[in-house]
């Protein structure tokens, strides 16, 4: 068996650990004769399993008790809706900072069902860095305030939290969730998509305060009201069963390593790696600088497009598979979420300095 080192943005490496007990379990989980996949979602089986994810996610992310852990479907792109639904009930007003394509696919959901701001942006320079607010440009009377945490495709990330007030923090943590620690209580509502660093695709975790709760518009979805799915303990209908169990195997594992604070040392640790040979280097150039960098995505370009593809299509037959920067941005980029070992990045750049070599 051989194995890649995958540097994907989404869906990503899993931690081989989680693989190999999901393998094992995977005709028989724990003499139950049957796979989670096949486990009724109201056996005392399964409710155990998702009883223990939601308890871990808990532990792990430090996550206070008036607040509620969903886990639902419909990916983070679904809450780009399900957010001013339920939370737009006020002054039908939502401030946004657009510092890359998910952070404006927010901001655009939103602004059909209410007034949408955007107070700050980034896109003057290609999104490369995280914009100063301007306080005066927002409005103390918007029911959230919505920030991307981690930019995903743009690599960059919140090095501090925009100071809202009284109104209520909304973040999309979909590629930066598990990374670190976060203070869960600076924020109403964080959620994610599970691709990148929590599991498969197909669940989507909400971690909402309890009194953003409780006031979906009257039109709403029965599927798209956080107070259905929370009276149900997400189980309304049928949840993401299997996705759910593998992120259970997944923060067993962060658990293992540490916790988040050591998950941070650990990534922190990874990204300098790549980024010390990144400022070092004659040919690659990081596309962000400063505090402002993500410790998960890492662009790069050689400033050259012709030598970019090349070292892309060299880079796969090596072994380090999907580099290739967003569609939107070319170039390249690692994605490093927590699954990737340091070896991944420390072979990563040796194949980068070789290349620098015959190429530079
Ligand atoms: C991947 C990603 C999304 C989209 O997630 P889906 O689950 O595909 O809807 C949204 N926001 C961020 C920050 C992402 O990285």
């Amino acid at each position: 068996m051989s194995r890649v080192y995958n540097f994907s943005a989404g869906p990503a490496m899993l931690p081989e650990k989680v693989l190999k007990t999901a393998a094992e379990e995977m005709l028989d989980y724990k003499g139950t004769g049957q796979s989670v996949m096949e486990m009724s979602h109201r056996s005392k089986e399964y409710q155990a399993i998702i009883d223990e994810a939601e308890a871990l996610l808990r532990e792990v992310m430090s996550i206070p008790d008036n607040y509620k852990v969903l886990f639902l479907q419909g990916g983070a792109s679904s809450q780009f809706a399900m957010i001013p639904l339920n939370l737009m009930n006020k002054s039908g007003k939502a401030d946004f900072v657009i510092t890359g394509q998910w952070a404006k696919k927010a901001y655009e959901e939103a602004s059909r069902y209410g007034d949408c701001k955007a107070v700050a942006s980034s896109k003057d320079k290609t999104f490369s860095y995280i914009p100063e607010i301007d306080k005066n440009e927002c409005r103390p009377d918007a029911d959230y305030f919505h920030i991307c945490l981690n930019n995903t495709i743009y690599g960059t990330k919140w090095a501090e939290l925009p100071d809202t007030g009284d109104v209520p923090l909304v973040a999309d943590m979909s590629s930066c969730i598990l990374s670190e620690p976060v203070d869960v209580s600076r924020f109403a509502l964080i959620y994610a998509g599970a691709q990148k660093n929590m599991g498969p695709a197909g669940l989507t975790v909400v971690i909402v305060r309890e009194d953003m709760i409780g006031n979906a518009r009257e039109t709403t979805p029965t599927m798209f009201n956080y107070k259905i799915h929370a009276d149900n303990g997400s189980m309304y209908n049928t949840p993401p069963t299997y996705s759910i169990y593998i992120l259970k195997l997944v923060l067993e594992w962060v658990k293992e390593m540490g916790g988040l604070t050591a998950m941070k040392a650990l990534n922190e640790k990874k990204a300098a790696v790549i980024y010390d040979f990144l400022d070092s280097s004659k040919l690659f150039k990081a596309t962000v600088n400063g505090k402002d960098r993500s410790l998960m995505n890492i662009p790069f370009i050689t400033g050259n497009e012709e030598l970019d593809a090349k070292f892309v299509s060299e880079a796969k037959k090596a072994g380090f598979i999907n580099i290739k920067g967003h569609r939107s941005v070319g170039g390249m980029r690692a994605s490093v979420y927590n699954a990737m070992p340091i070896e991944g990045c420390e072979k990563l750049v040796e194949f980068m300095k070789k290349f620098e070599q015959e190429n530079g």
